[in-house]
């Protein structure tokens, strides 16, 4: 997983506020429609890594949420949220912080 790059992707969203991209996500998010009742694999035992491969493919606002989801939780993270596992997104935010400036951190108002 090429971590740097990821952060880098999401600088087009650096001065989006943190309200618009919660819009978005909860407008446009997969999982906040598509999956209602069990989800195609409600029975398996699956991975974080492997559930985020499987909710979030082909949702269109993955970096939304992904952006997001850094901003508001950072380090502290848990669960599936931007089609990352929590322990892929506690080893991107480092160089998430890194890329600097953002239209806003901490949680959204
Ligand atoms: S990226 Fe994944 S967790 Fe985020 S809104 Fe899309 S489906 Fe949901």
């Amino acid at each position: 997983m090429n971590l740097v790059g990821i952060a880098w992707e999401l600088d087009r969203l650096r001065w989006v506020p943190s309200g618009v991209l919660a819009d978005v996500v909860a407008r446009d998010g997969l999982c906040m429609w598509a999956f209602s009742d069990v989800p195609p694999w409600g029975d398996e035992e699956l991975t974080d890594r492997e559930l985020a491969a499987r909710m979030c493919a082909g949702c269109p606002v993955r970096d939304e949420c992904l952006e997001l989801e850094l901003r508001t939780a950072g380090a502290d993270t848990v669960g599936v949220w931007g089609a990352l596992s929590a322990d892929d997104r506690r080893e991107l935010y480092p160089h998430w912080l890194r890329r600097g400036e953002r239209a806003e951190r901490g949680p959204c108002s």
